[in-house]
């Protein structure tokens, strides 16, 4: 039997090749969310080849793949995202996208592959682990509520987990390290849609009509006070517009202007401050004009917020893998909904760096010519069974301590 202490970075690097072969046929086949049909397939045969309990169609394409360690113990879950964006490949490489219009720009081409190593990693582990592995694929991260869907299907029942992982390459940050933090992560994100309502005329008329555009470009700059003046320094916020819709054409004064735009904070508290504000702003000042406003939301995602002892074992595991030096304890103005998940269970979600400039891998998440250096996945893997082995492995020197004690009681 296998006992000794197991070197995943080594593990890891064994497996690097098959796992890039994996992460490009990924990247050739995209699927965008909910429509991982030949994605959500793959793994699955992938997961049963190991010898996996296998569940398919947990929200709608997502796939569950259960690894039951020879002992008892807790339950682990590790989260994989699995969906594309329909943005078409603007990189020339001979992976490229097969599938017209259709890009994985985010990288979770490589989370899969990673997932995939993981389950390979710890399945032929299967006597050293005391507990239960929960592989989790997940559909429609962007944006589309693929963690929504497969909690509503009961991903974190039979069995519930006791922590949970997720983690995302990231080329912001250099190849070589990995972020991690305590506490909030990534921030909630929600959509907001302003209705100003006017009366529309002729624009030389404007005495005749109520103009809305006026009203609405004086909303739209307040909205920016409440950032600087109504949130506690503190706390760090995003009010973006980011579409404003109005008219048709240069001499008439329109009826109405749709403003729309994206809230980010790090606390339910501090959203629900920024949403009583710009109504408030958006109602007073459209009364100023002689409009009415009207405000709908769509909540997106919650904070991702991060559990101290999960993010410790994150932590120590990267320290591990990369170095102290290079682990970077910083959070981030974007958003997951692996939230949704850690709302439930506690867990960690932290970031590996997987940017390289010098190598051309230095575009931003969601563009055309986004790619990242495929060695991060090395990082990846090898930090994640570190964690991993933190909640499942038992210490194996003390049990060879005991063997001792009890040789020697003889
Ligand atoms: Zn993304
Ligand atoms: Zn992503």
């Amino acid at each position: 039997m296998n006992q000794e202490k197991p070197d995943f970075k080594k593990e890891a690097e064994r497996l690097f090749d098959r796992m890039v072969d994996t992460r490009r046929d990924f990247h050739k086949y995209p699927e965008i969310g909910f429509e991982e049909i030949r994605t959500s397939k793959t793994v699955a045969n992938r997961l049963r080849e190991l010898g996996l309990e296998v569940q398919t169609g947990i929200g709608q394409t997502g796939v569950v793949g259960l690894l039951h360690g020879d002992h008892e113990g807790p339950v682990v879950l590790l989260r994989f995202d699995m969906d594309a964006l329909p943005i078409p490949e603007g990189n020339v490489v001979d992976y490229i996208s097969r599938n017209p219009g259709v890009m994985h720009a985010c990288g979770h081409d490589g989370h899969m592959a990673m997932g995939l190593a993981l389950a390979e990693i710890m399945a032929e582990r299967q006597h050293q682990i005391h507990g239960t592995i929960k592989f989790v694929f997940q559909p429609a991260e962007e944006g589309l509520g693929g963690a929504f869907a497969m909690i509503a299907d009961g991903v974190l029942e039979n069995p519930r987990p006791d922590v949970a992982f997720a983690m995302h390459l990231w080329t912001p940050l250099d190849y070589g390290t990995v972020q991690v933090t305590q506490g909030p992560s990534m921030s909630a994100s929600s959509i907001f849609t302003l209705t100003i309502t006017g009366k529309g005329g002729h624009g030389a008329a404007p005495h005749q009509a109520v103009d809305p555009i006026l009203a609405a470009a004086h909303i739209v700059t307040a909205l920016q006070s409440i950032v600087s003046r109504n949130v506690d320094p503190q706390e760090s916020v995003v009010i973006s517009v980011g579409q404003m819709d109005a008219g048709t054409t240069y001499n008439v004064i329109p009826e109405k202007v749709i403003i729309k735009g994206t809230v980010r904070s790090y606390s339910n508290d501090v959203h629900r401050l920024l949403y009583r504000r710009i109504l408030e702003m958006a109602q007073n000042l459209s009364t100023a004009f002689h409009c009415t406003a009207a405000l709908e939301t769509v909540a997106i995602v919650a904070a991702v917020v991060n559990d101290p002892d999960a993010a410790d074992a994150v932590q120590l595991a990267a320290e591990s893998v990369v170095g102290r030096e290079n682990v970077i304890n910083k959070r981030e103005m974007a958003s997951e909904d692996m939230g949704y998940m850690l709302e439930e269970i506690p867990g960690c979600y932290f970031f590996i760096g997987a940017g390289n400039e010098r190598r051309g891998y230095n575009y931003p998440h969601h563009h055309p010519n986004f790619d990242f250096d495929e060695r991060a996945m090395i990082i990846g893997v090898s930090t994640m069974a570190q964690a991993v082995a933190n909640y499942l492995f038992k210490n194996e020197t003390s049990e060879s301590d005991l063997e001792v004690l009890s040789f020697s009681s003889d």
